[in-house]
């Protein structure tokens, strides 16, 4: 009789979640970071998948059939913008046909209106395969732009679920505050290392370096999207020598090899930080994200401070 008592129990348990699932807010995000922030703000309200895995280039995603589906059903959708997700959010929103997360519809959420944004070019190129052709998309690491990013999420919400306004507001205003603590938290723990010459593979890190107080020098890419070159190896490696730089930052979805090279020429260190929430197992929200990045930058910048 227990044991009838407990299936019946247990059955209605997730019977009454799917339900309460379904009146859910469903929304859909480009990458991780974005599912982060609008689930610190949408609390119990928001049912959110993201399209992208924290171990993936966000500029080359596949996209696969299963995510059309998810956004075919979707109230929100939140991208990152400007040309970040170009080869791959267009081709999926235009195979959902869903008017309300289309650009212009009332669930489209572009995170980076409120955003100030850095490297924003004089004329938009796009020759050669340029990236980066409206500046520099990568604006999510720092974490002071993560306010930014809330700030129109939490719009979005408002106007999908307007009933609820107060509560996002609330949990936005707490959001914010978290993020000005931990930031003063992270900024103190750099500060030792504040003007530290490093090298990064790609230009996905100026957010972080402005926020933290880094000098990126230059890139194993000799332009954004382009892969390393015996060239730009050589002058990487021949300035590296010059200015006694030890560091080269690289993401989890680059190879290793270039990397590898140059730090091995140079008695350097490779150090793989993190771009997204989930690209290690125990990053799993925006606030863990830094966490990681800070805790690996201040043990490579310790080992090898030159200043
Ligand atoms: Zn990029």
């Amino acid at each position: 009789m227990k044991k009838i008592m407990l299936v019946i129990l247990a059955l209605s348990t997730v019977l009454s979640v799917s339900l309460r699932a379904d009146s859910k807010i469903k929304v859909v995000t480009s990458l991780p970071d974005l599912k982060s922030i609008t689930e610190e703000l949408g609390g119990d309200h928001v049912d959110v998948f993201a399209i992208a895995t924290g171990f993936q280039n966000p500029h080359f995603v596949d996209p696969k059939p299963s995510y059309i589906l998810k956004l075919s059903d979707a109230d929100m959708f939140v991208t990152v913008g400007l040309d970040l997700e170009t080869g791959w959010v267009p081709p999926l929103l235009n195979s959902a046909r869903n008017s309300k997360i289309m650009k212009g519809g009332e669930g489209y959420v572009d995170a980076s209106v409120h955003v100030p944004l850095l490297q924003m070019p004089t004329s938009v190129n796009r020759g050669e395969g340029d990236i980066h052709i409206y500046g520099n998309p990568h604006y999510w690491l720092d974490p002071l732009r993560g306010k930014d990013i809330a700030q129109a999420i939490y719009e979005g919400l408002a106007r999908i679920a307007p009933q609820h306004q107060a509560e996002f507001e609330k949990n936005l205003i707490s959001f914010n505050a978290k993020i000005d603590g931990k930031t003063k938290e992270w900024i103190t723990k750099m500060a030792p290392y504040k003007g530290s010459k490093i090298i990064a593979y790609h230009n996905e890190w100026v957010y972080f370096e402005q926020r933290f107080g880094l000098e990126i020098v230059d890139f194993l890419e000799p332009k954004p999207g382009i892969p390393p070159s015996p060239g730009q190896l050589a002058k990487v490696i021949a300035e590296m020598k010059r200015q006694d730089m030890k560091v080269i930052i690289s993401s989890p979805y680059f190879t290793t090899e270039s990397a590898d090279l140059v730090a091995r020429q140079t008695g350097g260190e490779v150090v793989v930080l993190a771009t997204s929430v989930g690209a290690e197992e125990h990053i799993k929200n925006y606030f863990d994200l830094f966490e990681y990045d800070i805790r690996q930058m201040v043990e490579a910048l310790g080992k090898h401070s030159t200043k």
